[in-house]
This record gives C-alpha cells, sequence and structure tokens, in this order.
C-alpha cells in the first residue's frame, strides 16, 4: 500500500492527492470540480460535525434547512454579494420541460433566502437575537479540482444570526471565532491564528470578515473557518426592521459564519506523513484497532483472547477487530498506517500467555507492552498524549516557520526559502497589498485580533508609517 504514496519531499500535492486516494477518504465525480466522500472520508466529516454542532448548541445555536434554490432576484439584492459571487454561480433556467420564469441559483451560501425569510419571523427586539444554524451542501463553480480543498460542491455548515444591536452581532461574530478556534486546537490538534481579514480578502457582503489560518506541513496558509460581521447590510437588502425596546425602528444586525470540508484537507496536510494519514484521536472514527496474529494451530485461541480484549475496550473506545484470516498482519499493518488510525493493537500467542498486549502509536512507531487487566485506561492516556502532542508538533513547526520581514525584498526570499507565515508593517492601502501579491503571490492572511504595536515599523511596501503588523503567506 505505503509505495503508492509519493514522498512528501519529492511532491508534496501529489503526495496529499495520494493520501486521499490510498485512504479512500475521497474520489473524483463524473463531473469535473466534484468529489465523492467515501465512506472513510464521511466518517470523518462525522465526527467533525458532532465536535462543531456540540460547540454551536453550548453557544445557544439551533439548527433549521433552507432550500437549496435561491431566486436569482434575492442574489442580486446586496450589491457586493453578487458581484462576489458571480463568478461562482450555476444558475437553473430549465426545469419541469420548460424555460423557468425567475432563474434560479443553487445556493452558493444563503443569507439571502435566509434572511428573505428573517423578514417574516422578525418583528420585534423580543424576537431577537435568532441563532440558526444550517448543515448543507453549496456550490461555487470551479475550474479546478482539489479534493476537500477546492470542489465545485462542497458540505459545511452556515450559521446565520441576527441581533438587536451591532455590539452584540459583533460580539456573536467573536464568539464563533473562539468556537473554530478551539474546535481546530482541541479537536483538530492544528493551532490557528485568529484575525481579521483585509478589505480585499473579505466576504461579499460583510462589514469585516474575521478568519482563523493555519499552517500546512508545506509552510503554506490554510483558512480554516470564517465568521462575518454583516452589520445591517443583509437587513437593508431584505428590508428587515424590528421594533426596539424604545419603539423606534431599526435594521436587524447580523453575523453570519462557516466551516467546511475543506477541514478534512486541514487535517490530512497538518498532521500526515510518508506512510499515509495520520488523524487526532479525537476526530479518528476508529481509535484502536486490534490486529490479532495467529497460525492455524493458535487462531481460535488468540481470535478468542482478542475478541474478549476488544469486548473491554468498547464502552470507552471506538474499537475495531480485525480478524479476517485472508490478508497477513504486515500487509494490515502498513493499511491501517495508511488508514490513519491512531493506535494498533498488535495480539500473539506469546502476548496472550504473558497476559499483555502490544500498542502502536501511528505518529511516533513507538511500541508499548501493556498488561491486559490496564488496557482501557493505558489505551487512553496514549490516545489523549498522542492528540497533545500532535498539536505540540504541529505549534512547534508553525512557531519555526514564523518569521519577520522589513521589506519586500526580504518577505519575497522567506516565502521562497523556506516558506511560512511573515510578519510584516502594513499601512492599510490596498495597492501595496496588491504589489504584494502579484510580485510574491503572497496574500495577507489576516491581521492578528491581538494588535502588536507598530512603534516604529514600516509599511513593507512603500515604507509610510504602519498601521498593523500583518501576516503574509501563500495560501490554499
Ligand atoms: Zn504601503
Amino acid at each position: 500500500m505505503a509505495e503508492k504514496i509519493t514522498p512528501r519531499a519529492t511532491d508534496y500535492s501529489q503526495w496529499y492527492i495520494d493520501i486521499v486516494i490510498n485512504a479512500k477518504l475521497a474520489d473524483y465525480a463524473p463531473v469535473k470540480g466534484c468529489m465523492v466522500i467515501r465512506p472513510r472520508g464521511y466518517a470523518l466529516w462525522e465526527r467533525i460535525q458532532q465536535g462543531l454542532d456540540g460547540l454551536f448548541k453550548e453557544t445557544g445555536h439551533v439548527n433549521a434547512y433552507f432550500p437549496l434554490l435561491i431566486p436569482e432576484s434575492f442574489i442580486k439584492k446586496e450589491a457586493e454579494h453578487v458581484e462576489g459571487f458571480s463568478p461562482e454561480l450555476a444558475v437553473v433556467t430549465y426545469a419541469g420541460g420548460e424555460k423557468l420564469e425567475e432563474p434560479l441559483v443553487i445556493r452558493p451560501t444563503s443569507e439571502t433566502i435566509i434572511w428573505s425569510m428573517y423578514k417574516k419571523w422578525i418583528q420585534s427586539y423580543r424576537d431577537l437575537p435568532l441563532l440558526i444554524n444550517q448543515w448543507c451542501n453549496v456550490l461555487r463553480w470551479e475550474k479546478r479540482t482539489r479534493l476537500f480543498l477546492r470542489t465545485t460542491e462542497f458540505l459545511w455548515q452556515e450559521g446565520h444570526t441576527a441581533h438587536a444591536t451591532s455590539a452584540e452581532a459583533e460580539e456573536e461574530t467573536l464568539r464563533m471565532l473562539g468556537v473554530y478556534k478551539k474546535f481546530a486546537e482541541e479537536y483538530m490538534a492544528v493551532p490557528v491564528l485568529a484575525g481579521v481579514k483585509s478589505d480585499s480578502e473579505k466576504f461579499a457582503g460583510a462589514v469585516r470578515t474575521y478568519c482563523i489560518e493555519a499552517m500546512m506541513q508545506d509552510r503554506k496558509a490554510l483558512q480554516a473557518g470564517t465568521s462575518h460581521f454583516l452589520g445591517q447590510n443583509f437587513a437593508k437588502a431584505f428590508d428587515v426592521t424590528f421594533q426596539t425596546k424604545d419603539k423606534t425602528l431599526d435594521f436587524v444586525w447580523a453575523s453570519s459564519w462557516g466551516a467546511s470540508t475543506r477541514l478534512i484537507g486541514a487535517l490530512i496536510m497538518a498532521h500526515s506523513d510518508d506512510k499515509g494519514l495520520v488523524l487526532p484521536p479525537r476526530l479518528a472514527p476508529i481509535e484502536v484497532v486490534i490486529v490479532p496474529i495467529f497460525k492455524n494451530e493458535t487462531k481460535d485461541a488468540v481470535l478468542a483472547f482478542a475478541k474478549t480484549l476488544r469486548d473491554s475496550l468498547v464502552p470507552g473506545l471506538r474499537v475495531y477487530l480485525d480478524d479476517d484470516d485472508q490478508s497477513t498482519p504486515g500487509w494490515k499493518f502498513a493499511e491501517y498506517e495508511v488508514q490513519g488510525i491512531p493506535l494498533r493493537v498488535e495480539i500473539g500467542p506469546r502476548d496472550m500467555e504473558k497476559n499483555q498486549i502490544c500498542a502502536v502509536r501511528r505518529d511516533t512507531g513507538e511500541k508499548s507492552f501493556l498488561p491486559v487487566a490496564d488496557a482501557a485506561p493505558r489505551l487512553r492516556a496514549m490516545l489523549d498524549d498522542m492528540q497533545a502532542s500532535l498539536f505540540q508538533r504541529a505549534l512547534k513547526f508553525r512557531n519555526e516557520n514564523t518569521f519577520q520581514a522589513k521589506d519586500m525584498a526580504g518577505l519575497a526570499a522567506l516565502l521562497d526559502n523556506p516558506g511560512g507565515f511573515v510578519e510584516a508593517g502594513w499601512c492599510g492601502s490596498a495597492a501595496c497589498e496588491a504589489k504584494v501579491k502579484e510580485e510574491t503571490k503572497a496574500t495577507i492572511r489576516l491581521l492578528p485580533l491581538e494588535k502588536k504595536d507598530t512603534t516604529g515599523c514600516a509599511c513593507l511596501v512603500c515604507g509610510a508609517p504602519a498601521k498593523d503588523i500583518a501576516v503574509f503567506a501563500r495560501a490554499y
């Protein structure tokens, strides 16, 4: 199995594709730009959904579902929104055997259809806040496919909240950014920077876009979630007003926030190695695989021992016992390394005699012999340790690959070798930002939430006093 995976050092992007295909996470669909999420990839998405959904509910959100088809006129109501999304829209013009009176857009995101409904549902401050999330698919036309990272159709969640004041809407926007950061770091074991996008990178129709950005192993950035403060833009476009406590009329304030199946791409690229997928235990659909090692004469005894072990572990761990006798243990070891199962437990006749098991960590390859009586808590502890050490390893990597530059030449040199995040002064002008992008292909990933001191710091392009220390990187 493993020889099918191109080493990272040889060709990083081929390595990524090899992992996705060999670990059977996804496949190319008949329609260009689309992907099929295979059962193993979908199981991973289900773990991500459960984790995020739990965090959304803890913060007071409820789920609902809005239609896939949006009247074209809705999309056109918010000027920046339509301008931003137009090039990516797919439009249904013909259905039921006839040309439609009004074309219907396949949702690229649901602000417009949701705010058309909020107009019906919101009349008074008593109806606020409205905290709704939906899990669904969206479609944004893509010419190039990169499984999980860039596909025409993808799965995601989109939260759409309505508030009585600007401050409450912005507080919600930041709360959800915090939820994404927590999820990335505590579930995905991926450290992220949190900050605000420059105007050129913000969501079409937002006042401000906040984001979390992660560093992949090729030192490129990947945006792992966005949270938008929408001001009153969509309320004005859809005429959503409410009666305030002082009996005046005001437009409703809004936030929206989303994370998608891209997170699977981030997980793969943050942790995996040349043998295959490496998954943080918290999100792994299977945490422990038991591989019994036997010959014909020891088969029954070893399998019985393995089944007893599995049954004792099941209450607290996600365990799979591979009792198939057609493939060799060596083949299975390689296969489970490709699949990224965090712990492999080997049991042979000699282990059985000693009443022990051999546990092998996927990330380090480290072997531990554990007494059977103690197996459950010891395996749990190993998984917790692996979760923590994947995060620490990724954090160390990011820290080692974060640099500072004073000018364009310095930035360009660092981006070429070794690559990474580069902090540099920025005057705030779109022209300077565009020049960086044109000359280095790097963008401002974010302006950190915790603003750094810019005293004496100049813009890396024009030399004017810096307004912010921006984080530049090449990105997915
Ligand atoms: Zn400048």
